[in-house]
Order: C-alpha cells, then sequence, then structure tokens
C-alpha cells in the first residue's frame, strides 16, 4: 500500500467521497495531506467521526480563519536567530533539521511551515545551526523536533546526537515525534540505536491523542525506545471531538504510562488557521482536567498549558487549588471539590 497524499489518494481509499474532495480543494492546496500506509490501514472501514480519522482526513471547517488565528501562533519565526533554531528559553533550543512529517494533522500548530519537501536544512545550515548551540554554553537541552525528525534516516540522526553530544555542556538532546503511532516500523533497532550517545541523555517526546492510537505495533515501537534505556514522554493535544471527554482522556493517559510513555503537556490547540473547530473552551479543558484529579495517579497526569500567542511561552492554565487569605493561611481545593484550610 502507497501512502496517501491527496484527496483523490483519499478518495481511492474509501475515506471521503468525491463531492467532498471536490469542495475541498482549497483546503489541501494550502495544507498538506499525508497518511501512511499503516494509518490508512488502521482507518479501513473507519466511520467519518474516528478519533484517528478526524485527525488526518481534511474537513470543510479548515477552510474557514477566525480573526485571532496566526500564521506563526507560537512565534518560531520571531525567535529563531539562525534557520532551524528557535531559541525561546534561555537553557533550550529547538533544532528543526526539516519541516516535513509522515502525517499531517489537520489541527497542526506549524501547519504553514510543514509539508512535503519540507524546507529541510542543508548542510551548511544544519552546520551553522549546530555551531549557534556549540557557542552558547548556556543551552543545556536540544529539542530536535520539525516537522519530525524520525524521517530522518539513521545516519543522519546519529550525526546529530554525536555532534550535539560533543559540545560538553548540553546535557538533555529530545526529540519529538509522530512516528512510534504514524508508522511505527520506522522505529527500528538501527534509529533507536540512532538516537543515543555517550555523554548525553536522549529522551523521546511522543505525539499522541487518543488510546486508539497506542495499537500493538505503537506499543512494540514504544518498547523498543524503553527497552533501550531512553525514557519517554507523552504529548498531547486536546481535540474536540477526538479527546474532549474525560473518561476518554483517562483512557489515553493510562494507555501511555501502561506503555511506559510519562503524560507530558496536554496542550490546548493552538490557534492556527483553520483549526477553530477542534478547540475547545479553556473552561472545558480545565473541567476535564479537574475531571481527571484523584482518580488517575499523578503518572497519569500531564501538566495542561497554553503556548502564549506570540512566542512568550508555554504557561500551565490548569485551575489552581490552592487560595491564599491574606495573613489567615490558605484554602485547598481536594480532588472532589471540598476546601480545607492550611496553615502558614
Ligand atoms: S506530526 Fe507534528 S509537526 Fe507534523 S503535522 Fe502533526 S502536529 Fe504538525
Amino acid at each position: 500500500m502507497k501512502p496517501a497524499r491527496s484527496l483523490t489518494d483519499l478518495v481511492a481509499a474509501g475515506l471521503m467521497t468525491e463531492a467532498d474532495a471536490a469542495a475541498m480543494a482549497g483546503v489541501a492546496d494550502r495544507y498538506a495531506v499525508a497518511l501512511t500506509p499503516y494509518v490508512l490501514d488502521r482507518l479501513a472501514g473507519a466511520a467519518p467521526d474516528d478519533p484517528v480519522a478526524v485527525q488526518y482526513i481534511p474537513a470543510p471547517a479548515e477552510a474557514y480563519s477566525t480573526e485571532d488565528e496566526l500564521a506563526d501562533p507560537i512565534g518560531d519565526h520571531s525567535h529563531s536567530p539562525v534557520k532551524g533554531i528557535v531559541h525561546r528559553y534561555p537553557d533550550r533550543v529547538l533544532l528543526k533539521p526539516l519541516h516535513a512529517c509522515a502525517v499531517y494533522c489537520r489541527f497542526c500548530f506549524r501547519r504553514e511551515m510543514v509539508g512535503p519537501g519540507g524546507d529541510a536544512l542543508s548542510a551548511g545550515e544544519l552546520d551553522a545551526a549546530l555551531a549557534y548551540v556549540r557557542s552558547r554554553p548556556e543551552i543545556w537541552e536540544v529539542i530536535v523536533t520539525g516537522g519530525d525528525p524520525f524521517l530522518l534516516a539513521p545516519r543522519r540522526l546519529r550525526a546529530i546526537v554525536q555532534a550535539v553530544a560533543a559540545m560538553g555542556h548540553v546535557g538533555v538532546i529530545r526529540f519529538h515525534t509522530r512516528i512510534p503511532v504514524a508508522d511505527p516500523a520506522r522505529v527500528t533497532p538501527e534509529l533507536v540505536a540512532a538516537l543515543r550517545a555517550d555523554g548525553i541523555a536522549s529522551w523521546v517526546a511522543v505525539h499522541v491523542n487518543h488510546a486508539a492510537e497506542m495499537t500493538p505495533e505503537a506499543a512494540a515501537a514504544a518498547a523498543r525506545l524503553a527497552d533501550a534505556g531512553i525514557p519517554l514522554l507523552g504529548q498531547s493535544v486536546l481535540l474536540k471531538g477526538v479527546n474532549d471527554e474525560a473518561a476518554v482522556l483517562e483512557a489515553l493517559f493510562r494507555a501511555l504510562v501502561r506503555n511506559r510513555i510519562k503524560p507530558y503537556y496536554l496542550h490546548h490547540p493552538d490557534l492556527a488557521p483553520g483549526t477553530s473547530h477542534f478547540r475547545p473552551s479553556v473552561e472545558r479543558g480545565q473541567d476535564l482536567v479537574d475531571a481527571l484529579r484523584g482518580h488517575v495517579s499523578g503518572l497519569c497526569q500531564p501538566t495542561y498549558v497554553l503556548d502564549i500567542p506570540g512566542g512568550h511561552g508555554k504557561a500551565p492554565i490548569g485551575r489552581c487549588a490552592i487560595e491564599t487569605h491574606g495573613g489567615d493561611g490558605h484554602g485547598i481545593r481536594d480532588y472532589q471539590g471540598r476546601r480545607h484550610r492550611y496553615p502558614g
């Protein structure tokens, strides 16, 4: 089976009608479409509201942007001193060696930047990006993202890891990827080995939004990484129509922890163009996070965060459980909503 890279391919796969494809030609011209053979196989016969299908199949609502939406919602460009680097916080940088992905998520926060061909860094540009990191001893963590860095050949991944490890001042290299759930066979022992080097800790953050994505194949891919000693984090986006129910989030986070993936962030969706149909209210997100507290262990609870538009960084946006009563101590809310006093 071949990847689907167009609306025509989606019609041929039975995932879209010809009428819908005709209505969405403009959407597909603007935002890349791709589903891997693995995802296509997984979606065979799926209903249109399947929680995995709606993450990848274009929808008519993508044609409409709200006034608040931004082409670069988290301000990558304004924090990019060198091509391929985003330096937003003092002690860490994003390194973006490519802007291509195996699948294109319809809610992607970088949807104006990612696509086939993906503006990969040339060898010289990658050298310049690495030189930027090398010359700044305050950089302790390098987050390799994109696009999806696991699309790179193991040889190229290994070269990046070795170069960063050799700098000496970088303690952690972290990869952000959707590949373990989008094309798990690509997580080969060779790729896993390429991620590790002496003198640096390698972490992998896996983007997963629904428990249904943690298939036996995805679980095996995660296991190959975890068994190699690579700690795994889960990054999830709160998405209307995919996971905006407490039971669905609970199942997702339990599935991640069961597979040795610690849920790290639950992202409120960014203001990417044409994605308002995916965005629940912040209050809805807070209610969902509150509903999980106490009912699943801390292992299963990520931090609910929002990237402040314009590139001002992440902020935790869950409700605070503590209130200060002037000089008279604090009020603390337990997981059942009851209030208790805490002195001091
Ligand atoms: S894998 Fe990540 S970068 Fe690629 S389309 Fe999905 S959200 Fe965007």
